[in-house]
This record gives structure tokens, sequence and C-alpha cells, in this order.
């Protein structure tokens, strides 16, 4: 039983370092993945932007038609009082043009309030834009990173997971689900050496007897406190 153990805390450096390549690689994937959100809200914020600016450039069109149309009628008003000699419907021309002027001034106000909108939205566009600019370059930096990065990590993984399953073949199979269950649930520490009659995975005192019969090797033990598979260094033993 002793060299099953042994053999398992030989399978355990080889998967910790499978375990932090291919944590490092999910790390970096989920940094990206968080940089392309931030761009995906960003463009969307831009599209809004565009569209407010848009719905503003056809209000302001359709308002300056209408001051076009009013200035023309105005025109016209102004050359049939030109020509009119009775007073009474000169009057009422008159009074036309009065009416046409105060709503020529109603459309110029509302065109002012328009366009100071679109030098507020033209503005905040860029603003966006800039912004989004800027997070699309930090996004395409990060991805040439993470790629160059996932294929330094990458290389060489097939192999060791080759390397890994060799080892593992050696091991009782029921012994070794034992210990892939531990090493996942205790996130990659399943197999821990008793130190100073303390468990090194818990930090746990180990009963003293529980120690003899670790040394003596004749069944698996797991630490009382931790669970996990416990075992004791001696000069013919582990080489890790
Ligand atoms: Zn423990």
């Amino acid at each position: 039983m002793g060299n099953q153990v042994e053999l398992l805390v030989n399978l355990q450096v080889v998967d910790q370092q499978l375990r932090e390549r291919t944590e490092a690689i999910d790390a970096l994937r989920r940094g990206l993945a968080d940089t392309e959100s931030e761009l995906a809200a960003q463009r969307q914020l831009l599209d809004t932007v565009r569209a407010e600016r848009a719905d503003l450039e056809a209000k302001r069109r359709e308002l300056q038609g209408a001051l076009d149309d009013e200035e023309a009628k105005m025109k016209d008003r102004r050359m049939r009082l030109n020509r009119i000699r009775n007073e009474k419907e000169a009057s009422a021309v008159r009074r036309e043009i009065e009416v046409g002027k105060e709503g020529n001034q109603k459309i110029e106000e509302d065109l002012m309030v328009v366009y100071e909108g679109l030098d507020g939205i033209t503005t905040r566009e860029a603003d966006v834009q800039k912004d989004f600019d800027a997070l699309d370059a930090r996004r395409a930096e990060q991805q040439a990173k993470v790629d160059a990065e996932v294929v330094t990590l990458s290389n060489g993984l097939d192999e060791a997971r080759r390397h890994r399953d060799e080892l593992a073949n050696n091991i009782e199979p029921d012994l070794r689900r034992r210990y892939e269950t531990i090493f996942t649930k205790r996130r990659g520490l399943a197999v821990v050496e008793v130190r100073g009659g303390t468990c090194q995975g818990c930090h746990m005192r180990v009963a003293p007897q529980l120690f003899n019969e670790i040394q003596r090797n004749q069944r698996v033990i797991v630490c009382p406190n931790c669970h996990r598979i416990l075992y004791a260094r001696s000069e013919t033993s582990v080489s890790a």
C-alpha cells in the first residue's frame, strides 16, 4: 500500500502541473471574454447614441422643410400685398403675414433646440466612439496575447496527459478514483504529508496512533479532519 501512496504523490505532482496550466488558460480566456462583453456593451451604447442623432437629424430636416415652405408662402403674401389696392384685402394679407411670422418664429425656436441637441449628441457620439475604438484596440491586443500564451501553455499538454495516464495506470482503480475525487474537491491537493505530527493539508494534529499506522503503510489513511490521503516521508519513501 505504501508504494501505491508514493505513486499517488508522484501522480499528484503531474496533476497539479496540468491543473495549473489549464487554469491559466481558463483565466486568460475569461479575461478576454470580459473585455468582449465590455466591448459589446459599448457597441450597444454607440448604436443608441447614433440612433438618437439620426432622430434629431430627421427632426431637423422636417423643421427646415417647414421653415422653407413657410418662407415661400411669406414671399408670396408680400408680393400679393404689393399688388393689392383694396384696403380690406390688404389688411387681411397683413394679418396673414403676422400669423405667418409667429409660426416661423415657433419653428425657428424648435430648430434652435434641435441644433443644440445635435451639438450635444455629436460630441457624445465622438466620445463614445473614442472609447469604443480604444476598447476594440485593447481587445485585439488581448486576443493576440491570449492566443500566443495559450499556444505556449498548450505546448506539450497532450504529452503531459499521456504521461499522467501512464502513472495513473499503475494505481489501483478504486484508490485512483478516490484520489481523483479528493483532488477535485480539495482543489488540487489530495495527498498530503504528515509532518511534525500535523496534516499539511489542514494543519490539524494527527493522533500518534494514527501517525504510527501511516508509517506502517498497510492501508490508505485519510485525515480525520480534511479527508485527504496522508503519507509520512522516510529515507526510503517518496521522492516527489
Ligand atoms: Zn487534514
